[in-house]
């Protein structure tokens, strides 16, 4: 395990005139950019070669230096590393950071400092701790069903090792849910391998909301959490196959019931729900502070569905930038209530990360 001692170790070496913003070319890389050269760092990006072309793309958000690579298999070759140490490099983990470079390669190898607490990422990487962490929090959640024998209602069946919603599909009964899981193996949807751990939830009806936070240890402009503040920055609706199919009326198409995440859409919500909102928001930094010290920092994001019987329920929480706030790279419709100036969750990392070195207090938002 790398210990934070290590971390401020390197971080303390670190030229501090010099800090380069860093992430790898992919999810919201682009908004991480553009938000760190506004608050003029230079940025270092991690990109397969193949990809290369989609950065170069965008001139004021491509990054500065480029590292290129073959697999990202090689992020974790000792000369690389290095070489992001002496470029001072700070990362920025993301998404598809984490789903890369992997939990157990980011706590036991990958020593650059990372933007945040990186035990964080452990609870967001376990089903078990998240929910332990959300259930602490006192949120309303999915009931889960521990087997598919206990299936007596509507469910939601999950992958760990699916992404982004692939292969997730609902069941009324176990009979159901064995007919269609053993027909997405066979048509190569789901591998056998990931199928042996279901996850099955409640199905939650209602609107989906996903809430954007950034918790800050420096600037008083949210509401004040612990020695902290908690903005509200923006929100998100993320649009799957399944919200498009009654394009195949009258008939019913299978292959619109897909859950597998392909985009995001910008929404808001009634203002007097802003208060659950915030809510939610607040008991999740405040829980974290107990459960794994110095709890989260920086942006995080909660998955819920709201409906107006029962109210919010959570079904995940995502303990880093996620990609919905890539809709706003000039502010969303509520960060205009806080900022004067346009502020993307890229941007509100890099204002963070430039107010610690200002106090000269880097140590307390890497690790
Ligand atoms: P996830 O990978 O957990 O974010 O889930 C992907 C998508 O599946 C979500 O965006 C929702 O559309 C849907 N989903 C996840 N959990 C549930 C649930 N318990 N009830 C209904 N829909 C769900």
């Amino acid at each position: 395990m790398i210990s934070k001692n290590e971390i401020d170790h390197y971080i303390s070496n670190y030229d501090l005139k010099n800090i380069q913003i860093g992430t790898i070319c992919s999810h919201s890389a682009l908004q991480i950019f553009l938000g760190a050269k506004q608050e003029g760092f230079k940025t270092f990006g991690i990109c397969l070669r193949k990809k290369q072309f989609v950065y170069e793309a965008f001139p004021l958000a491509k990054p500065d230096n480029f590292m290129l690579i073959d697999d990202y298999e090689e992020i974790l070759d000792s000369t690389l590393l290095r070489k992001m140490i002496d470029n001072n490099v700070i990362i920025i983990p993301h998404g598809s950071f984490v789903e890369y470079i992997g939990s157990k390669s980011l706590e036991n190898t990958f020593f650059i400092p990372i933007f945040g607490n990186r035990k964080t990422l452990e609870w967001e990487g376990s089903r078990k701790l998240q929910r332990l962490w959300l259930e602490k929090a006192g949120l309303k959640l999915p009931v889960v069903y521990n087997n598919p024998s206990e299936i007596d209602d509507k469910v939601f069946v999950k992958f760990s090792g699916a992404k982004g919603g692939k292969g997730f599909f609902t069941a009324n009964s176990e009979k159901e849910f064995y007919e269609k899981l053993n027909k997405k193996i066979k048509k190569g949807i789901l591998r056998k391998e990931d199928s042996t751990n279901p996850f099955i939830q409640e199905f939650v009806s209602g609107v989906r909301y996903y809430p954007h936070y950034f918790y800050s240890q420096f600037k008083n402009l949210g509401l004040s959490v612990r020695e902290g503040f908690l903005e509200f920055l923006s929100m998100d609706k993320r649009v799957e196959p399944i919200d498009e199919s009654y394009r195949g009326l009258p008939d019913s198409l299978e292959d619109f019931y897909d859950y597998t995440v392909t985009g995001n859409q910008s929404i808001i919500v009634r203002e007097s729900l802003l208060s659950d909102v915030l809510e939610m928001g607040v008991k999740t930094v405040d829980t974290s502070i107990n459960l794994f010290p110095p709890g989260i920092l920086g942006p995080f994001s909660l998955e819920t569905i709201y409906h107006p019987n029962k109210g919010f329920t959570v079904f995940e929480v995502s303990a880093r930038i996620v990609a919905g706030t890539n809709l706003y790279p000039h502010g969303s419709p509520y960060s205009f209530y806080t900022f004067k100036k346009p502020i993307s969750m890229g941007r509100r990392i890099a204002i963070e990360i430039k107010e610690a070195i200002r106090k000269k207090a880097l140590e307390r938002v890497v690790s």
